[in-house]
């Protein structure tokens, strides 16, 4: 059975080395294989997880949201978040499932972070901060704002999940008790212009959804923070994404491992 991951340029995805590693602790003889796919070509290549021998795909940046009109149904969670990051083929049909929202609970779990009644902020307004802002939300975080560089996106997540917008930092994080960001900004070694984490809660959790180290986690822990960064997020959704393929227990820990060698 073949699975892939379409993305574009998908230059650092770790999704290859830790569902190899999945498929070969399982004894399955699958294989995961990365199909760089600029925007034009998506059409053409959710057609082939058609294949007979496809058994579906991850799907990242920047097609978690068009895959939406090219699959046969979308699940629940997909719909409300308005992204989805697996492709199930099932029968005859493409179901597209969001796996990074329980991915992002189980990530906050590990560290023993319960959002209900926490004053939470989630920094960015795409597609992974929606999947974020629909878990805290139905985990009873209160308040919940989301700051964007836009207003349009963060205006339409707050509309969606009855949360709050704003552009302003520092109404947004007094007091905070857990920050997420939700943005690419860590990737290249680049930092928030003048974040005051020094406004957050002193118990207060960082979470970087970038899966590496970054100027932000540095920062929260030089603070004294608690952080967590997105390689647990990253391991989970995939657990579930193998799981729906595979309808078998995903190997977590090894794929934890592959995660950690291959960043
Ligand atoms: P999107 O492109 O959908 O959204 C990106 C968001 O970040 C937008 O709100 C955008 O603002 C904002 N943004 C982008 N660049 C900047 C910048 N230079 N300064 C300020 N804001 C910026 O991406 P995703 O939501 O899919 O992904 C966001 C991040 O989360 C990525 O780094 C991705 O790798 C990570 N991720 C990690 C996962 C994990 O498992 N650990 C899973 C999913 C995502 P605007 O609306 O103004 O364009």
């Amino acid at each position: 059975m073949l699975v892939r991951i379409l993305g574009w340029p998908l230059e650092s995805t770790l999704s290859p080395a830790i569902h190899a590693a999945a498929f070969r602790a399982c004894d399955f003889p699958w294989e995961y294989a990365a199909r760089p796919t600029p925007p034009d070509m998506l059409r053409q290549e959710i057609a082939r997880l058609r294949d007979a021998d496809c058994r579906g795909a991850n799907i990242t940046i920047p097609h978690k949201e068009a895959v939406l009109g090219l699959v046969d149904d979308v699940d629940a969670s997909a719909r409300e978040i308005g992204a989805a990051n697996c492709v199930v083929h099932e029968g005859r049909k493409l179901i597209a499932y969001n796996t990074d929202a329980e991915g992002f609970a189980r990530a906050l779990a590990e560290v023993e972070f319960d959002p209900h009644d926490k004053h939470a902020v989630i920094l960015g307004a795409g597609g992974a901060a929606r999947a974020v802002a629909r878990v805290l939300a139905r985990a009873g975080a209160d308040p919940i704002t989301v700051v964007n560089r836009s207003a349009p996106r963060a205006d339409a997540i707050a509309a969606l999940f009855g949360i709050t917008a704003t552009m302003n930092f520092d109404a947004a994080l007094r007091g905070a008790e857990l920050v997420v960001n939700a943005t690419p900004i860590g990737w290249k070694g680049d930092a928030f212009d003048a974040l005051p984490l020094e406004l957050l809660s002193r118990s207060a959790l960082v979470v970087d959804l970038v899966y590496r180290s970054t100027a932000l986690i540095e920062m929260a822990r030089a603070g004294g923070l608690r952080t967590q960064d997105g390689l647990p997020m990253l391991v989970h959704q995939a657990a579930l994404s193998f799981e729906l393929w595979t309808k078998r227990a995903a190997p977590l820990e090894v794929m934890r491992e592959a995660a950690l060698a291959a960043r």
